[in-house]
């Protein structure tokens, strides 16, 4: 790892790249986790550094409309406010090096604005990444949310730039590696959500390894489908449904599914909601969360494991009335003395809004990044900050 502490930042122009992709409504951040989580990395730098340049994409701009919905503004505000810090920021028509001449701290606008320009960012263009490069000496990588990614601020700019890794990716890449390297066991794997496709790569990589594997959400009913039951009008990945059955008839000894399910006639947090036990879903049914039995045998079977890795809600927890047994996963997984690793995305976002922010051994940032490196995949980002 070529970590920060290696990096010969003290009086340097040194750019910082973050993920602050976070979830944004009316300009309204709903969850400030990630801008949080990149802390560390930049109160280090800014204690050091002659200047500081922070740099991150914000969802996606095709055309310039979309800047008004994912610009970067709100983000460097709530991080001036947490880091007690004038931050200036700048707009990519403005003369960045005079501001950079001026100010000490700086945050340019999202950087997937060179989208709207043939995919520049996205596409790791490299007079792109040249030009981000320009406003530094080096290069500190702290955006794991994205590394899967290979884009002009997160690969081509280390072809320009001395590259290390910050403090949050160091922090992702320790806690995700005692799971995807020898996890110490017994190894419980709990996947749920909607997707069955985005975790087969995951279910693949680490089936071998795993003492059980625990299957809720959405997800389930696709394995009960399977299996030949009858699942209502329940979400299923139909594409999916001969690997559950591949899956199930090879390790039938590790496989958990539910065994009762909270059902509702409707889609919606009004439909009153039925406890029902797998056999009975009827025709006009929908299994929205896990029922009580199915986490009485869940807490049985994790509970001398010394590695869980949960990713993907249990039920539509979105909607309260079917939170339960998403918030009585993280409870029970909380209580387990165990290495503890949640992946991104809705269960990280999940556990922060029900309570459960600092119960677990480490909540990934990286949905997708994380999944992927998981999968044991070599993400483009990392080959730069990796030695
Ligand atoms: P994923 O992106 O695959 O992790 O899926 C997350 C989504 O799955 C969340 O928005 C949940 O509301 C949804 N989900 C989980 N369980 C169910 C279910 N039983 N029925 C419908 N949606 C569900």
């Amino acid at each position: 790892m070529k970590k920060i502490e290696n990096a010969k930042i003290v009086g340097k122009k040194v750019i910082v790249r973050c993920d602050f992709n976070v979830p944004m409504k009316d300009n309204v951040i709903q969850d400030d986790t990630r801008i949080v989580e990149s802390i560390k990395t930049l109160k280090y730098v800014i204690s050091r550094a002659k200047k500081v340049i922070i740099l991150s994409h914000m969802g996606r701009i095709k055309k310039l409309e979309d800047l008004k919905e994912n610009s970067l503004l709100p983000v460097c505000k709530r991080l001036s406010e947490l880091l007690n810090q004038n931050i200036t920021f700048c707009k990519y028509d403005e003369d960045i090096n005079e501001i950079l001449s001026k100010n000490d701290v700086i945050m340019l606008e999202n950087t997937r604005y060179f989208d709207i320009d043939g995919n520049k960012e996205s596409n790791n263009d490299i007079n792109l990444a040249k030009y981000f490069a320009s406003f530094g000496d080096i290069f500190i990588n702290d955006a794991f949310g994205v590394c899967h990614r290979s884009a002009a601020s997160n690969c081509g700019i280390c072809e320009f730039l001395p590259s290390y890794m910050g403090f949050l990716m160091e922090k992702e890449l320790t806690n995700l590696d005692l799971v995807r390297n020898n996890p110490k066991k017994p190894f419980s794997i709990i996947l749920g959500g909607s997707k069955v496709s985005d975790k087969i790569g995951v279910i693949s990589n680490l089936i071998d390894k795993a003492d059980k594997l625990i299957i809720v959400g959405a997800m389930a009913f696709t394995f009960l489908k399977a299996k030949g039951l009858e699942v209502g009008k329940s979400l299923v990945d139909i594409d999916n449904i001969e690997y559950a059955k591949n899956l199930l008839a090879n390790y039938s000894d590790k496989i958990i599914l539910p065994n009762d399910i909270y059902t509702a006639k409707e889609f919606n947090n009004k439909s009153i909601k039925e406890l029902k036990k797998v056999e009975d879903i009827k025709k006009d049914d929908i299994g929205l969360d896990i029922g009580p039995d199915t986490i009485k045998i869940i807490n049985e079977n994790i509970q001398y494991s010394k590695t869980i890795f949960l990713n993907g809600p249990a039920g539509a927890f979105e909607f309260s009335n079917f939170s339960y047994g998403t918030k009585e996963l993280f409870r029970i997984i909380s209580q387990v003395n165990a290495n503890t690793i949640i992946g991104g995305g809705d269960s990280a976002y999940a556990a922060v809004k029900f309570g459960y922010k600092d119960s677990f051994s480490h909540i990934s940032t990286g949905g997708g990044a994380s999944l992927e490196y998981l999968e044991g995949k070599d993400l483009p980002a990392l080959k730069y900050v990796c030695e």
